[in-house]
């Protein structure tokens, strides 16, 4: 239920596109505070009762439990050890739950800054076809422009940073980045 109203199937058909770059550490799973449910909590302590120590619950909400980082099931060579049973929060990011309930927020960490690229491609590409007028246009461009460099700087460092300025995308850009990538895949491999 909860998956669905986070759109967690449309986030793995995006992040099937991707991969991780080797050069980040799983800063997410070293760095992140990382919210389960209880369900989740369950399951991991089946798992491993004893990596589960350093699980606790949230002192906000009652009833969430935080993995505190780094996390105990990350592996000396920065895979998560527990990849099938992993929870949801780590199934989507960088995508994050928001409060809103109309969109997601997008973590610019590598991978987030990869796919905010690709998001932008699509946007700019899609404002270029518009028959709109031409000085309209290039103001539109521009500011796509300006806030994709703005992301690019958010990039380095971000798993040190206090606060990050994540990039908000509603559920319809969420779904309309999905096709797009589906397209772009399918025509690159000549389907
Ligand atoms: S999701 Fe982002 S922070 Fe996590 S391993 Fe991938 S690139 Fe690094
Ligand atoms: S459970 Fe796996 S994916 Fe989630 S934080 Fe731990 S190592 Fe990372």
């Amino acid at each position: 239920m909860i998956r669905k109203a986070i759109r967690y199937s449309v986030i793995q058909n995006i992040l099937q596109y991707y991969e991780c770059p080797e050069t980040c550490r799983a800063e997410c799973c070293r760095n992140g505070r990382v919210h389960i449910f209880e369900d989740e909590f369950r399951v991991l302590t089946e798992e491993d009762k004893e990596r589960t120590q350093n699980i606790g619950k949230d002192s906000l909400v009652p009833d969430l439990y935080v993995i505190n980082n780094p996390c105990s099931f990350l592996s000396k060579s920065n895979r998560c050890e527990i990849y099938d049973k992993r929870p949801t929060v780590c199934g989507m990011y960088p995508f994050k739950v928001n409060s809103s309930g109309t969109s997601l927020g997008l973590q610019p960490c590598p991978l987030g800054f990869m796919i905010i690229q690709d998001l932008s491609s699509w946007v700019m590409d899609t404002i270029s076809k518009l028959c709109i007028p031409d000085d309209v246009k290039s103001k539109k461009l521009e500011e796509w422009k300006t806030t994709l460099g703005s992301y690019a700087r958010e990039v380095s460092e971000f798993h040190i940073r206090d606060t990050v300025n994540e990039m908000q995308i509603p559920f319809d850009e969420l779904d309309m980045l999905s096709m797009y990538l589906f397209s772009k895949h399918t025509v690159k491999q000549g389907k």
